[in-house]
């Protein structure tokens, strides 16, 4: 059983050889990070073409690396959305060429799936007891933040999913990105305020977790009588009211001056990284304290409506995954109140935590074994849907 992944749906060029959804023999990931940089944020035009540029050699390091020639795949996965219409192209065309020419199958795999099984995988490597179903997956990145209850079909070993959540405005890492930004950091600015946060003290700035409650029109319903005569998602989320509260404080308190001359002791010096021992300097404390508070605030909403969820909804085991999944004070939090309610949880290791195509190749593996493959005219879908809504 042997999946060649390959992941191109927004800033990263990623390919995987996968052995029976399990073992990775490869993971290669080539990121535009620094592209990308300059402009603060993902620029769809660029990031076509650099995955045009890296598809070929990255997928021939994945098989080098692997050790496996395309002889030896048992098919070729990709993803098939949500994502950049013209990025997802690159990887769909030539995964599409690829299994044309060497007539093995193709498996179209949604981005958002293969998160969740990003943490499957490893699980499924690293212990014998699979985590018990319903699952719930908090799928939380730069675009998404994403609530969905994932079962096991009976009889198969194929995973059917609802969305019970979603962010009605900007994604947790977006929110994390875009504070960053405010506050003269750098770019991605999850990596920043997770390093910089626990330096500052988060009840410092008294943005209470209804600033953001406020702003979600359906905040968590854990009634289960209302819930089962409701459609749609019930856990949403909000972070656009709490990156404004940000912007209101830096205004009322005079942060612009240092918030401009930490942009340009970062802009002057680029082997500042978020894990340079100097990075605290670069802030002062009334700065470290409003990042703790953003961070505090963010975190919190999303503790609150997972757990709020699981609940509800009967969760067995939670499984979180995505960029902010790397974030330190989440996964602390989320442990605790998860060790506290004695539901298992796991995360992703932080490689497989951010856009890569082992988690593709992992999420293609039930397709495999139930012939589920994509027709020859599969296309892009960038607003691509996981399961029942
Ligand atoms: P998609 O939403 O389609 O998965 P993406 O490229 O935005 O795409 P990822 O690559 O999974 O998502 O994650 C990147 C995001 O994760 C960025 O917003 C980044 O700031 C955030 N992030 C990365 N590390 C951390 C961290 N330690 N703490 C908080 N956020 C983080
Ligand atoms: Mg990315
Ligand atoms: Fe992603």
């Amino acid at each position: 059983g042997l999946i060649l992944g390959i992941e191109s749906s927004c800033d990263e060029t990623a390919a995987a050889v996968v052995r029976a959804g399990t073992e990775a023999l490869s993971n290669v990931v080539a990121s535009q990070m620094s592209l990308h940089a300059n402009y603060g944020g993902v620029v769809p035009e660029l990031a076509s073409r650099e995955h045009l540029r890296n598809i070929v050699p990255v997928v021939r390091e994945a098989m080098a690396h692997a050790n496996v020639t395309f002889a030896d795949l048992d098919a070729v996965a990709v993803t098939e959305g949500p994502g950049l219409a013209g990025a997802l192209l690159v990887g769909i065309t030539y995964a599409k060429a690829l299994t044309l020419g060497l007539d093995k199958p193709l498996i179209s795999v949604n981005h958002l799936e293969g998160h969740i099984h990003a943490v499957l995988m490893e699980t499924r490597e690293s212990s014998e007891s699979p985590l018990p179903t319903p699952l719930l997956a908090l799928v939380v990145s730069g675009g998404h933040t994403h609530l969905y209850l994932a079962n096991h079909q009976q009889g198969s070993e194929t995973w059917t999913y609802r969305n019970v959540g979603r962010t009605v405005d900007d994604a947790a890492g977006e929110a994390y990105d875009k504070v960053a930004k405010l506050l003269g950091l750098g770019y991605p600015g999850g990596p920043w305020i997770d390093a910089l946060a626990p330096h500052g003290n988060p009840r410092a700035v008294p943005f209470t977790f209804a600033e953001i409650k406020h702003r979600a029109p359906r905040p968590g319903i854990t009634n289960k009588k209302a819930l089962a005569n409701t459609e749609g998602p019930h856990f949403d989320f909000s972070f656009s009211g709490i990156k404004t509260a940000v912007l209101r404080y830096v205004e009322t308190h005079n942060m612009r001056d240092s918030i401009e001359s930490r942009r340009a002791a970062l802009a002057a010096d680029p082997t500042l990284t978020p894990k340079s021992e100097a990075v605290t300097r670069l802030c002062d404390q009334q700065t470290l304290d409003l990042i703790a508070s953003f961070q505090y605030a963010v975190v919190g909403n999303l503790q609150r409506q997972t757990f709020a969820a699981a609940e509800a909804l009967d969760a067995r085991s939670i499984v979180v995954s995505g960029g902010v999944a790397a974030n330190r004070e989440l996964r602390r939090r989320l442990q605790a109140e998860a060790d506290r309610r004695n539901l298992p949880i796991a995360f992703p290791s932080l490689a497989l935590s951010t856009d890569n195509a082992a988690m593709i190749a992992a999420a293609a593996w039930p397709k495999l074994l139930a012939q589920n493959f994509a027709s020859d005219d599969l296309g892009a879908t960038p607003q691509l849907r996981l399961g029942q809504q």
